[in-house]
């Protein structure tokens, strides 16, 4: 006798959409945002049944807002609670500002960073994705494994309930993280580096609360400690320790947490604090951004150092590249025609990430120098562009996600 199907094998159709996005999180949403009025069938797959990791990437460009707002989603994540920045401030061992890098007297359409906890910012981008009629987020899975076909790859899906699916996309999207197993599952090469300390993340509250949210850069001659503000006047407060140091840190009380980033720098007045997480910095290399019609987005394509607050931003600038190349497909295109714009897509994007890639590494080498090699050739860096009104503007460009030189 057969048996009857249950609801979710019902839902569990094996289907051929446009893409396969591999992994909701932030690339994979911004993805499926930025496909919104594209008119190709989008479906979402990802394992995970809690929200993403609060203390992760939270900081917009003025560059990414310029995507954003094309994107509609920028007055979403205002009504979301965004809050705005100007810039970044370096202070010395001292306490002494070294140097105030601002957006706000640059000529930008968005002369301002956008900062909103990471988990709402991937939600907004979700939920606005979902609004489309071709795009369906799928129930969260339990595994998958890669089907290679002659023509072009699938998945093959199997759910909690012990239900399976077979997913034949015309573009499959690895969009799964650092430790992508659809990048390893389609034999894409990496290279990885270990930076050598791992990153604590805490969160806290200044005393007296600042009059402007700016992201804070305190040298020390022990480890560079970055303070950088979140919505509702709260602080993340990221800084490389010893590995060795971990479960002291992880197991601290406030009140020895709060003795312990006195004697780090004395000049951050911090009236509560709470240890939050611990991230073993990588850098991903890999050979190849495509394999067939597999294409990695995110951190599954360039895992990197959090020393420059670049892994989301770099991992919208990507998203709307891909999206910008898959909507000019034409309907039913054939594997060639899906291959150049996978191809076209790594061309075009690729060379501006790599040299970003290459300056966040040595941002990263520099912060994981922890017992004080740093500080003074940092500080002489830092003190010669603050004496200099064209690299001052240089930088700010910079950090704002921009060539020098070429805003907009
Ligand atoms: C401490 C820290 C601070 C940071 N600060 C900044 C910052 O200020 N600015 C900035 O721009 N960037 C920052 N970043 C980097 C930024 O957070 C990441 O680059 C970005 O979140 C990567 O997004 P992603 O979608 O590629 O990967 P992820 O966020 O890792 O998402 C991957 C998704 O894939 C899913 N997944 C994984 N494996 C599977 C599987 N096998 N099957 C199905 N689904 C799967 C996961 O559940 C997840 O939803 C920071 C990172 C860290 C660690």
């Amino acid at each position: 006798m057969q048996k009857p199907r249950s609801a979710l094998a019902e839902r569990m159709e094996n289907a051929r959409p446009d893409v396969l996005i591999v992994g909701a999180g932030m690339a994979g949403s911004a993805l499926a945002c930025a496909l919104r009025d594209s008119g190709l069938e989008v479906l979402l797959l990802d394992r995970r049944t809690t929200p993403l990791d609060t203390a992760r990437g939270d900081h917009l460009q003025p560059a990414t807002l310029e995507l954003l707002s094309a994107w509609g989603v920028l007055p979403r994540l205002l009504a979301a609670g965004a809050e705005q920045r100007p810039g970044t401030r370096w202070f010395d061992a001292q306490g002494q500002l070294v140097l105030e890098s601002r957006v706000d007297g640059l000529e930008l359409k968005f002369p301002h960073f956008l900062f909103l906890n990471h988990e709402r910012i991937a939600d907004v981008l979700l939920q606005t994705a979902l609004e489309s009629p071709g795009t369906r987020l799928l129930p969260p899975c339990r595994d998958w494994n890669l089907l290679k076909r002659e023509s072009a790859a699938g998945i093959e899906v199997s759910y909690p309930g012990g239900e399976h699916q077979i997913i034949l996309p015309r573009v499959l999207v690895g969009a799964d993280g650092t430790g992508s197993r659809l990048r390893s599952q389609a034999g894409i090469g990496t290279a990885l580096h270990r930076y050598q300390h791992p990153i604590a993340v805490l969160f806290g509250r200044r005393r007296i609360p600042l009059e402007q949210a700016w992201l804070e850069v305190y040298l020390s001659h022990g480890p560079m400690v970055s303070v950088i503000p979140r919505v509702g006047g709260a602080s993340k407060i990221g800084l490389p320790i010893k590995a060795g140091e971990l479960s002291d840190w992880r197991g601290a009380t406030e009140g020895e947490l709060l003795v312990r980033m006195r004697e780090l720098v004395p000049s951050l007045e911090l009236e509560s604090l709470r240890f939050a997480a611990i991230y073993p910095p990588v850098r991903v290399a890999v050979e190849h951004w495509i394999a067939g019609n597999v294409v990695l987005l995110g951190d599954a394509c360039h895992a990197m150092h959090p020393a420059r607050s670049m892994g989301m931003n770099a991992c919208l600038r990507t998203a709307d590249g891909l999206a910008r190349r898959l909507q000019g497909l034409p309907s039913a295109a054939a594997c060639g025609e899906v291959a150049a714009a996978l191809q076209d897509f790594e061309s075009g994007e690729r060379p501006r990430l790599e040299i970003e890639l290459e300056a966040n590494h040595r941002a990263g080498e520099e912060m994981d120098l922890i017992s004080g090699e740093a500080y003074e050739p940092l500080l002489a860096r830092l003190q010669g562009v603050a004496g200099v009104a064209q690299a001052r503007e240089a930088l700010a460009l910079q950090s704002a996600g921009y060539s020098p030189g070429k805003p907009g």
